[in-house]
């Protein structure tokens, strides 16, 4: 987590503490001081389900070594049409390998896209069946969603898919452990130029190139939404960032560099 985040968080919840000290009319310091151990403890064990370079709550993927000037991009949310075949034709004009996490309720709606994925060489992953937001999901319900997405997949691809992304990033502490249970890796990310916001395909370039580092993983959205500002930058981002001496890997050749 970036340490200014950190600090706002601390600072944050302080001044509330202290606010409540202000407002309780008996002027107990206690009940502050309570409220703001009870946010930092609550702080302290969610952060490891939203920080995207995080550990602590199972071995995750989010860049690459940064040894050498290599960058893996990813696209989630899809299959979409028609922007995941814009993504695709993109792709294997600048002869670019990626990487798709699917959602397994669209996959088998267009299973030919997921096969087009393959059949081009890109890796496909699972982003769960149907996008639940795993942070509030019980055991149960988070293997369910983890398990038919890997299903869905595995039947129109031929063979289970070995990497998983949880949606939005987030997981709890068996997140990580369900999906290895099930053969698969979970990666995240670490450049996200946040195109849902479409702020306009040169900026979402410029937010990729300006930030990127030797190793990093990039997210994109292939689905879940108008996607035309993504593959507009991709056009952009591609060639500028093959100016700058980067060259493009898959994000499982990424992992692989990743090992001692
Ligand atoms: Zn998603």
């Amino acid at each position: 987590m970036h340490e200014e985040y950190r600090q706002a968080y601390v600072l944050g919840t302080g001044l509330l503490a202290l606010g409540l000290w202000a407002a309780d009319p008996q002027g107990r310091a206690g009940l502050g001081l309570g409220a703001w151990i009870l946010a930092l403890a609550l702080g302290a064990l969610l952060e490891p389900c939203v920080d995207v370079a995080s550990q602590r709550y199972g071995r995750v993927l989010s860049r690459g070594p940064a040894d050498r000037s290599v960058l893996a991009l990813t696209f989630d949310d899809g299959p979409a049409p028609p922007h995941t075949d814009r993504i695709l034709e993109v792709l294997a004009r600048e002869k670019v390998p990626a990487a798709f996490f699917c959602l397994g309720r669209d996959a088998a709606r267009h299973p030919e896209l997921v096969r087009r994925m393959q059949r081009e060489g890109h890796l496909v992953g699972s982003h769960t069946q149907n996008h639940a937001n795993l942070l509030f999901c019980l055991p149960g319900r988070s293997r369910r969603e983890i398990l038919e997405g890997q299903a869905s997949m595995a039947r129109i691809l031929g063979q289970e898919p070995r990497w998983f992304r949880p949606p939005f990033g987030m997981r709890t502490p068996w997140t990580v452990r369900q999906a290895r249970d099930l053969g698969m890796t979970t990666a995240l990310w670490s450049n996200c130029p946040r195109d849902w916001q479409l702020p306009g395909a040169e900026v979402l370039a410029r937010r990729v190139v300006d930030r990127a580092r030797p190793g990093d993983v990039v997210l994109l959205h292939d689905g879940g939404g108008d996607r035309s500002q993504t593959v507009q930058a991709l056009e952009i981002l591609i060639p500028e960032l093959r100016r700058k001496g980067f060259e493009f890997v898959r994000l499982d050749a990424l992992a692989d560099e990743s090992r001692p």
